[in-house]
């Protein structure tokens, strides 16, 4: 509960909202004890006395009412009126909807016909029309307000009730023997009552609006008893010459109005999760360059070149350093392998390269991403299009979401060639047949009209890299592309892409999880950690030698086939939270060498010292940490 008022508070507006309705509502609750002029007795002889009169502190009316009493009492009665009707509205509306959204089928049907009935009606022509049969009154404003208000409450109710009544928690409910009522009262409601808080906030405003309404036009509250749309109702003869009796009451309207509604904003954005996420605002096309340090210098290393990448995402107030200065290159070619358990900055690094990270929440605040020379980060929005897809393309982990469901695997090909080129669709189409007979595909011809949901997962994924493939990229960056599949078909997915990589020169960027796959397909490996890298190298090298003690762990866990009875290790702890790391390694509090010098600071990426752990002295394994010794393995082969 001090979670959720925390969220609403933060949002200033709403914190606004809460103090000016606080002090609306106390002011109307303690208003018999105070020492007020009774509101309904007249006095002609005080009539229209502007604000501040003696006796007076707000003036009188047209018959010398004291304006201030009038004023609390009317406000009293106004929200009174309104929370009523809400309460009212919501309670009914809801139950309306939970039922029909619970039942389902007939019972729905004959509800919601009911429910739109009385929604084709002009709102406010409903209302009115049901004061004029039930008679004027506060009373009669009371019921056709809230009247007019249950099928909002109903509709909304039905639509989050019918996504619930589906799900398994229900069904389990059903199996355990509970009637009816009890799953409705026990297992629906407590899931729909945020929604129901959120309606109710975001629509008091408008009831206390149409209460106020309809008394203004004398069918709510009678005289001599006002609310505040009746003082106005009355007020609305003296508009020019004593303006004062308007604008009180209509200010108090105006304060209450927009206080709930700033309020009820606040309200329903903490409770709702996707709204607290930001989901709801769009992200920008490209990626939020800012660059604080300085640029990187182009040093010509590779096709693309990643130069000191610094990827953060700011959350309210919170960073998290998802990339900390990584710093990788491929050739044309070359497969580059980048490992990390999952939450490492993997994905981030490489949706980084073609600005694909999602602003807000993610900014990219330091480096450079070279290629072919050309820094891509400072590149225009339409030049950095036309590379996506055509010069550098990427592969997903799960080809089901990547394709859309609802189009042909054919059309979507065709669609991803004619971004890129100004071909006629008979031409696509037949490129998009050699792009499946490319990754293997048997039948292509006949395969191209399929949907996704027609084809096995290892298919789509040969789908996957036809799409990545269709406008012949230099690099394909693979983001964990056969952790969805089974062995069998990862091994035939790595092997068609080794096939594609001799036969176009591919540049490769492989991300996985998964020693097996380095070992099968990349020449060179980078290990990630908490955002940066702590090892790299040839993939032999690292995989005979590993010098970090990560890069052990994370070696120890792959089972080996024919090892006999050995112990897999996990490695105890969880990766740290990259919004908060430790200042000295981050690898620190999970490792059994860690010291109080690698607590301490900053530890660099240094080239592995020859005779150590590379016997050979290789200026290209390099590796993050303060206790590179050598494995056993590789002392035995130098000793
Ligand atoms: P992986 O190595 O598994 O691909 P990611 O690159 O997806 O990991 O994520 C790296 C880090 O970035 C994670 O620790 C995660 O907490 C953080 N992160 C990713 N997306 C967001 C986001 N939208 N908001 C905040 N943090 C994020
Ligand atoms: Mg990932």
């Amino acid at each position: 509960m001090t979670g959720f008022l925390k969220l609403v508070f933060r949002n200033r507006l709403a914190a606004l909202g809460a103090v000016v309705l606080a002090a609306i509502l106390i002011l109307a609750l303690v208003t018999p004890l105070l020492p007020l002029a009774d509101p309904d007795i007249p006095a002609t002889a005080d009539r229209f006395k502007p604000p501040f009169s003696e006796g007076h502190l707000l003036g009188t009316d047209h018959l010398g009412r004291d304006l201030l009493a009038r004023l609390l009492w009317g406000t009293r009665l106004s929200l009174a009126v309104g929370i009523a009707a809400a309460l009212i509205a919501g309670t009914i509306g809801s139950a309306i909807g939970i039922v029909a959204g619970y039942f389902g089928g007939r019972v729905d049907n004959l509800i919601m016909r009911g429910v739109d009935m009385l929604m084709a009606f002009p709102y406010i022509l409903l209302a009115l029309a049901i004061v004029a049969a039930l008679g004027p009154g506060l009373m009669n404003a009371l019921i056709a307000v809230a009247a007019v208000n249950i099928p909002f409450f109903a509709r909304n109710i039905r639509g989050v009730t019918v996504g619930l009544a589906g799900r398994e928690f229900i069904d389990a409910a059903r199996l355990a023997g509970m009637g009816h009522t009890r799953i409705i009262l026990t297992e629906l409601l407590p899931n729909v009552a945020s929604t129901i808080v959120i309606a109710m906030s975001t629509t008091v405003g408008w009831m206390i609006l149409e209460t106020a309404g309809l008394s203004f036009l004398g069918l709510g509250s009678q005289p001599p008893v006002a609310d505040l749309g009746s003082m106005l109702g009355e007020a609305r003869a003296a508009l020019i010459t004593d303006p004062h009796t308007s604008v009180v009451p209509g200010i108090m309207i105006f304060l209450i109005v927009m206080s709930i509604n700033l309020l009820g904003d606040g309200v329903r954005d903490a409770l709702d999760p996707r709204l607290r996420s930001g989901a709801l605002t769009r992200p920008r096309a490209v990626t939020l360059v800012d660059r604080k340090g300085h640029i990187p210098a182009d040093d010509q290393n590779g096709l693309l070149d990643i130069q000191a990448l610094e990827t953060q995402f700011h959350v309210n107030r919170r960073i998290f350093r998802a990339v900390g200065g990584v710093s990788l290159h491929v050739k044309p070619g070359e497969a580059l392998g980048i490992i990390g358990e999952s939450g490492s900055g993997k994905s981030v690094t490489a949706l980084s390269v073609m600005g694909l990270v999602a602003s807000p929440p993610g900014v990219i605040t330091g480096g450079a991403v070279r290629y072919a020379g050309e820094d891509l980060l400072a590149a225009d929005y339409r030049s950095l299009r036309r590379k996506r897809g055509e010069n550098v393309a990427y592969i997903f982990q799960d080809p089901l979401s990547t394709l859309h469901p609802l189009y042909r695997v054919g059309d979507q090909l065709i669609e991803a060639i004619q971004a890129h080129h100004r071909v006629t669709t008979g031409e696509a189409h037949a490129r998009a047949v050699e792009l499946l007979k490319a990754v293997r595909i048997p039948n292509a011809e006949s395969r191209i009209r399929n949907y996704p949901h027609e084809m096995s997962g290892g298919m789509r994924q040969r789908v996957g890299i036809a799409m990545a493939l269709a406008n012949d990229p230099d690099v394909i960056i693979a983001d964990e592309p056969t952790t969805a599949l089974d062995v069998t078909v990862q091994a035939q997915i790595l092997a068609l892409l080794d096939e594609l990589r001799r036969e176009r020169g591919l540049a490769i960027v492989f991300i996985t999880h998964d020693f097996g796959v380095v070992a099968q397909l990349c020449d060179r490996v980078a290990v990630m950690y908490a955002g940066r890298i702590v090892e790299e190298g040839p993939t032999a090298t690292i995989l005979d030698a590993p010098a970090h003690p990560y890069t052990r762990r994370l070696m120890a866990c792959v089972p080996e086939l024919g090892q006999g009875k050995r112990e897999l290790a996990a490695i105890p702890g969880l990766p740290p939270v990259v919004s908060d790391l430790p200042p000295g390694c981050a690898f620190a509090p999970r490792c059994d060498k860690a010291t109080d010098a690698c607590r301490a600071g900053e530890v660099a990426l240094e080239a592995c010292r020859a005779g150590v752990n590379a016997p050979y002295g290789s200026a290209t394994h390099k590796v993050r940490c303060l206790h590179r010794e050598a494995t056993p393995a590789r002392e035995e082969a130098t000793t």
